[in-house]
């Protein structure tokens, strides 16, 4: 077992299952740190700005303060200043880094009893999307010379999204961008 510092609060274990260690077993230690790293760094982050968020408007959790109105609205009467916090969901993302998963945390509209979660809204989460924007964008750049299967066995080697054919082709006419595709669906 290494450990390694290389940062004063960032601390690193690195177990080494082989006296033969190479660069290549480096670097899939790298992967698979990396991928923890990432997955961590953005549930966090995103956790607290949404309590962020929700402390600015809400006031903090056990000194309420409904007075400001939200930049959201209750989606059944429309309602943007009385809401209690309600816990929170989970969701996951497939994006350019790998699948995502984090909480989206809800609210509680005091005027009509609907909880629903204001963030996909604000943080630009599209309720029924699965991909990311952005992996949207890269997928679109990446079929242009390449056929929808391709592309899909691609990005699920490199990333482990377990994208299909259909969703690639989807994606690409949602974007409804001029992109030349080699090979139909197969
Ligand atoms: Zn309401």
């Amino acid at each position: 077992m290494l450990d390694f510092e290389l940062h004063d609060k960032f601390k690193v274990r690195i177990k080494i299952p082989q006296a033969e260690f190479n660069v290549n077993d480096l670097v899939s230690c790298c992967k698979s740190l990396s991928k923890s790293l990432v997955q961590s760094f953005f549930e966090k982050i995103l956790y607290e700005l949404q309590a962020h968020i929700l402390n600015h408007y809400l006031g903090a959790v056990w000194n309420s303060n409904n007075s400001i109105p939200t930049p959201w609205e209750c989606p059944r009467c429309r309602n943007r200043i009385a809401f209690n916090r309600r816990g929170k969901r989970k969701r996951s993302l497939k994006s350019s880094v790998g699948i995502l998963c984090f909480h989206l945390l809800q609210v509680t509209c005091l005027d009509c009893e609907k909880t629903f979660s204001p963030f996909p809204l604000l943080l630009g989460i599209e309720s029924r999307h699965r991909l990311t924007k952005e992996l949207e964008q890269f997928l679109c750049t990446v079929v242009k010379d390449n056929s929808y299967s391709k592309t899909a066995k691609a990005f699920n080697l490199l990333l482990g999204l377990d994208l299909s054919p259909t969703t690639v082709h989807r994606t690409v006419q949602k974007h409804g961008q001029e992109v030349e595709v080699i090979e139909d669906l197969r």
